[in-house]
C-alpha cells in the first residue's frame, strides 16, 4: 500500500487540479452511512448518484410548475414547456448537435436503440442484409438487432474482441461489407471499461456507405462527446448513469435520416393533423415524442448537463484515470485476483474475479463494509461467455471517489479472500 500511495504521489504532480471533496460536498448520499460504515459507491456504472442541483431542478418543478407540456396557453403548462425544452437546448449544446431537431428524449439507451431497430432498420431490412455489432455489447446493443433481424430475415454478425477485451479496427472493416446496413458499437464496454476506437470506426463505417449507431451510455459520465466531431447516425444514453434521474435518456439522430424515419410509436403530441381519413405526423424531434414524456426527469437532465458542463471535465477525467491506475496496482497486487479487461485505453471501471470467491459473496462482504460495488453478467453474457465466468464484481468510478475508498475496496477484497481460501 506504501508503495501505491507514492506512485499516486508521483502521478498527482501532473494532474490538473481537481478538488474531489468540493464535488463530494455537492452530492448529499455520499455522506451516508452504510452499516455504520462510510458509504464508498462504486457502482457508478450502473447508475451514478444525483448532485444537489439536479435534485434541486426536479423538486422546483415539481413545487412550482408541474403541468402537462406543449398543449396549454396557462401559465404553468408553458413553464412546464420552456423547462422541458430548455433542457433540450442544452443537450444540444453539451453533445454539440447541429439542432434541436436531433435530440429526442426517451426513456434511456435501451429505449433510443430499440427505437432505431424499429423506426430506422426494420422499415429497410430484407433477408441477406446484415446488422454489424461488437462481441462486448451490452444487451441493451444486442437484443433489439436480434429482434428485428427476426421479424425480417436479416442477420446479425458480431465482430470479435481479444483477450484484453479490446475492438480491432481492422477486425470491424473486415465484416463491413455492401450487405451490412448498420453498425452498431457501444463506446465504452460497461463488462471491462474498454474504450472504442469509436471515431475511427464511425469513419468506416461513413466510408462505406453504413450507417452508425453508438451506444454511449457508459461515456458520456466520463468524457466529452461532440455529435460532429464522432460524426456517427445515432447515438444513444442514459441519464440514471450521467448524474441525472432515472426513466429519461436521449437518441441523437442524423436529422436527415429521423426525418425518413416513420414514428415508432404513435399517440398525443407526435401529430399536427388527425383524421380517419389519415395522420399528419408532427415535425422533428416531436414525431417521436408520443404520449406525455418524463417532464421532471427531461429537467433534471437538464440540471445534470449543466453540472456536468460546469466540471472542469479534463481535470475530472484525469482524477478518475489516477483512480483506475490505483485501483489496477491495488487489485492486481492480491493473490488469487484477476482482472478482467485489460484495455490499453479503459474508462474508470474494473472487473475482476477472485478465484475461490463467488462475486456475489465478495458484493455481500463488501457491502457490510459500506462498500458498493456490482456482482454478476452486467447484462453482457456474450462477455461472461467469452471469459469463461458466470459472473464478476465490477468496481466503477466516477469523479467523486477517493483513492481512500479505492484503498478500502482493496483491503475489503483482501480480507475477503481470506475468509474463502
Ligand atoms: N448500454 C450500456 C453500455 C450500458 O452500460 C447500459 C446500462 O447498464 C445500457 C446500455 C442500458 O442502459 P439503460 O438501462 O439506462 O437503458
Amino acid at each position: 500500500m506504501k508503495n501505491i500511495a507514492l506512485a499516486d504521489e508521483h502521478s498527482s504532480f501532473e494532474r490538473p487540479h481537481f478538488d474531489v471533496e468540493a464535488v463530494r460536498r455537492q452530492f448529499p448520499v455520499l455522506a451516508r452511512r452504510v452499516h455504520g460504515r462510510p458509504l464508498a459507491y462504486l457502482d457508478n456504472g450502473a447508475s451514478a448518484q444525483r448532485p444537489e442541483a439536479v435534485i434541486d431542478a426536479v423538486d422546483d418543478y415539481e413545487r412550482h410548475h408541474h403541468a402537462n407540456v406543449h398543449r396549454g396557453v396557462h401559465t404553468l403548462s408553458q413553464e412546464a414547456t420552456a423547462l422541458y425544452e430548455g433542457a433540450r437546448d442544452r443537450l444540444v449544446q453539451f453533445i454539440n448537435a447541429r439542432s434541436r431537431h436531433e435530440v429526442i428524449f426517451v426513456r434511456g439507451t435501451t429505449e433510443a436503440i430499440n427505437l432505431v431497430a424499429q423506426s430506422y432498420a426494420r422499415p429497410i431490412l430484407k433477408a441477406g442484409d446484415e446488422i454489424l455489432i461488437t462481441y462486448l455489447e451490452h444487451h441493451a446493443n444486442i437484443v433489439p438487432w436480434q429482434l428485428v433481424c427476426e421479424q425480417t430475415g436479416a442477420t446479425l454478425v458480431v465482430a470479435p474482441m481479444d483477450s484484453r477485451g479490446e475492438v480491432h479496427l481492422d477486425a470491424v472493416e473486415s465484416l463491413m461489407s455492401s450487405r451490412t446496413r448498420l453498425f452498431a458499437c457501444a463506446h465504452v464496454s460497461n463488462a471491462l471499461g474498454t474504450v472504442l476506437p469509436v471515431r475511427r470506426l464511425m469513419a468506416a463505417a461513413r466510408a462505406r456507405g453504413i450507417v452508425s449507431l453508438i451506444d454511449g451510455a457508459q461515456a458520456v459520465p466520463h468524457m466529452s462527446v461532440d455529435m460532429q466531431d464522432l460524426d456517427c447516425d445515432f447515438y444513444a444514453f442514459s441519464g440514471h448513469k450521467m448524474f441525472g434521474p432515472t426513466g429519461i435518456g436521449a437518441l441523437y439522430g442524423r436529422e436527415a435520416l429521423l426525418e425518413r424515419m416513420p414514428p415508432w410509436q404513435g399517440g398525443g403530441d407526435m401529430i399536427l393533423a388527425v383524421s380517419f381519413a389519415g395522420t399528419t405526423y408532427n415535425t422533428l424531434p416531436y414525431k417521436f415524442e408520443a404520449g406525455t414524456p418524463n417532464i421532471s426527469g427531461a429537467i433534471g437532465l437538464g440540471a445534470a448537463v449543466e453540472f456536468l458542463a460546469g466540471l472542469n471535465r479534463v481535470a475530472a477525467h484525469a482524477h478518475e484515470s489516477a483512480l483506475l491506475d490505483h485501483a489496477t496496482r491495488a487489485l492486481s497486487g492480491i493473490p488469487k485476483l484477476r482482472i478482467v479487461g485489460t484495455a490499453g485505453d479503459k474508462a474508470s471501471l474494473i472487473s475482476f474475479v477472485v478465484a475461490g470467491v463467488h462475486p456475489h459473496d465478495l458484493g455481500t462482504i463488501l457491502d457490510g463494509d459500506g462498500i458498493a460495488i456490482r456482482t454478476g453478467h452486467h447484462c453482457a453474457m456474450p462477455v461472461m461467455e467469452f471469459f469463461d465466468l458466470a459472473a464478476t464484481a465490477r468496481a466503477s468510478f466516477a469523479f467523486y471517489n477517493t483513492f481512500e475508498e479505492v484503498d478500502r475496496l482493496a483491503a475489503a477484497i483482501e480480507r475477503a479472500r481470506k475468509i474463502f481460501t
